[in-house]
C-alpha cells in the first residue's frame, strides 16, 4: 500500500456538521452529526425549490392508515375487557369526546375522498 492511499486521520468534530449544536458522547465511534435528521439533511441536501424533503404523500398517507387501525384495535381490546363493565363510566368520561370527534373527523375525510373533483 502506498502511502498516499492512506487518507489522513481527522480529528472528530466538536460539534454537529449538520446543525452546529454539541454532540451527544458515543462509546463506539466519534459522531459528526447530533442526531439522525441532521446526518439525513447532510447526506441529503434540499433541493433548489424545496424549503426540506418531504416524505411521498402517499407512503404518509399509508402510514397513518396503519397508525390509525392500530388505536382503533385498541379501543376495540379496551371495551371488550373484561374489566369494561366495571369501569365503563371511567372510560367513558376519557374517550367518548375522542370517539366523537375522530368519527366526525374520519365522516368529513371520507366524503372528502368520495368527491369527484379536488380536495
Ligand atoms: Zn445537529
Amino acid at each position: 500500500m502506498a502511502a498516499e492511499d492512506i487518507e489522513p486521520v481527522a480529528k472528530p468534530p466538536s460539534n454537529c456538521l449538520g446543525c452546529g449544536g454539541p454532540l451527544p458522547p458515543s462509546k463506539t465511534r466519534p459522531r459528526k452529526y447530533c442526531s439522525p435528521p441532521c446526518r439525513e439533511v447532510a447526506r441529503n441536501p434540499p433541493k433548489p425549490g424545496y424549503s426540506r424533503r418531504r416524505r411521498p404523500l402517499p407512503d404518509f398517507a399509508k402510514d397513518a392508515g396503519w397508525s390509525l387501525r392500530k388505536d382503533i384495535d385498541r379501543f376495540e381490546r379496551i371495551f371488550a375487557d373484561d374489566r369494561f363493565p366495571d369501569y365503563k363510566q371511567q372510560v367513558a368520561a376519557s374517550v367518548r369526546g375522542h370517539l366523537e370527534y375522530a368519527a366526525q373527523v374520519c365522516q368529513d375525510l371520507i366524503s372528502r375522498l368520495d368527491h369527484p373533483t379536488g380536495g
